[in-house]
């Protein structure tokens, strides 16, 4: 039976993408979605801080022993200071809508030079296990903000992101080419690095 990890999100695109990660990081892993995953309030300020919360809250509706990952990302633009970062989630309002979020970042960004859309995507994965053992994982992707939307791969952010070393946004990419330098593909070789170390769960 294949080992596994429980991993606290309810967006099935995270879910999918970190089996492809785990896949291609040939470690015999199962990813389980969180059916359900319980209410968390995002509000630590910090990519870190929210993980663990994911994480705790997950893990205290499992039986014990279980192990389970929480992801926090976001993208983070220079000229905004770094927003919408934590908050990239309900950038347009609290109804978590992937293409609100990304229709504002397109307006508030509008007339912006090229030199100044420097943005990075930013990833902290949180790993719990038995024993009180807590891991944390990061992973960034340098890039700019295309001045429209282009692709249709991928989801949120994806199609006005443009990555260091690539004309294409993430959402031009196929899932192995964004998975091989995204955000959340360097957090996760990071931790199959230390799953394969420590040969657990
Ligand atoms: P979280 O689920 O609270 O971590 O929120 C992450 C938010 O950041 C998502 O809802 C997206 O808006 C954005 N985001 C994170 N990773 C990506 C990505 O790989 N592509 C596009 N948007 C992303």
């Amino acid at each position: 039976m294949k080992r596994q990890i429980h991993l606290a999100t309810g967006n099935l695109h995270k879910v999918q993408e970190m089996q492809r990660l785990a896949d291609a990081s040939a470690l015999a892993l199962r990813i389980v979605a969180a059916a359900p995953m319980p209410e968390v309030v995002e509000d630590t300020g910090t990519f870190v801080g929210n993980a663990r919360k994911k994480v705790a809250a997950l893990q205290a509706m499992l039986p014990a022993g279980a192990w389970v990952l929480a992801d926090d990302s976001g993208v983070c633009v220079d000229e905004l200071g770094g927003a919408p970062g934590v908050e990239s989630a309900y950038f347009a309002g609290p109804q978590h809508d992937g293409a609100a979020n990304l229709a504002k970042l397109v307006e508030v960004m509008r007339g912006v030079p090229a030199a100044r859309r420097a943005a990075h995507f930013k990833c902290v994965l949180v790993l719990r296990g038995p024993d009180r053992l807590e891991l944390a994982f990061e992973g960034r992707c340098e890039g700019v903000l295309a001045h429209e939307p282009a692709g249709g791969n991928g989801f949120g952010y994806d199609p006005i992101f443009v990555p260091d070393g690539y004309d294409r946004t993430y959402a031009q990419l196929s899932e192995k080419e964004k998975n091989a330098i995204s955000h959340r593909g360097r957090a996760w070789m990071k931790l199959a690095e230390w799953l394969k170390k420590s040969g657990r769960p």
